[in-house]
């Protein structure tokens, strides 16, 4: 699926969201926004008045009292994010990405044609088996997902499937799986 059919989910069926973020002091805090619009790559969500997170919205993005009067819609612009479909076995995991500068950051496809993701400093995130591997099967023994693919050597982690348990990593007995 594409950005917008991830929005459009957020928008239809989920509406009322959590996010994660940071509080004016760089805490982490958790706010509840509701998803009133979307178009092609960005969400756009209203949070009322009162709450601590308008406040701080508005203290950061609109610090002039003039300034503050009419706008109380706020637009996610760019970012990226992380879908998980729980529901059918093995799990499913894709990324997607809002703005344009954003694009190509995440989503990417894999040296092995898998989609990638990438981690907070950038790089291409999760677990990943290396050439170190002997192709001993005891990770795939291990995998929760059965996501493992043992066509090749060496093995190769479907990153689509993978639920970042690290058991793999965990088991194998020469070191061949890395966490990125
Ligand atoms: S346990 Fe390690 S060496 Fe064995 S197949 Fe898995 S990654 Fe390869
Ligand atoms: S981290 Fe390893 S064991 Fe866990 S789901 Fe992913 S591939 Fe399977």
């Amino acid at each position: 699926m594409e950005t917008k059919d991830y929005l459009r989910i957020l928008r239809e069926e989920i509406h009322s969201t959590v996010i994660a973020t940071v509080d004016g002091e760089g805490h982490p805090v958790t706010r509840v926004i509701y998803i009133m619009l979307t178009d092609e790559n960005s969400l756009y969500f209203i949070t009322a008045k009162g709450k601590a997170f308008y406040a701080q919205h508005m203290a950061e993005i609109y610090p002039q009292e003039e300034s503050r009067t009419a706008l109380e819609v706020f637009q996610v612009a760019e970012g990226t994010g992380e879908f998980f479909d729980l529901s059918v076995k093995p799990i499913f995991r894709d990324t997607f990405v809002l703005g344009v500068s954003a694009k190509g950051e995440a989503g990417q496809m894999g040296q092995n044609g898998e989609k990638t993701q990438r981690n907070a400093s950038g790089q291409q995130g999760g677990y990943f088996i290396t050439d170190r591997c002997r192709g001993c099967r005891i990770c795939c023994s291990k995998c929760p997902q059965k996501c493992i693919d043992m066509s090749a050597k060496p093995f190769v982690i479907q990153q689509e499937h993978c639920l970042h348990c690290g058991n793999c990593m965990e088991a194998c007995p020469f070191g061949a799986v890395e966490r990125r």
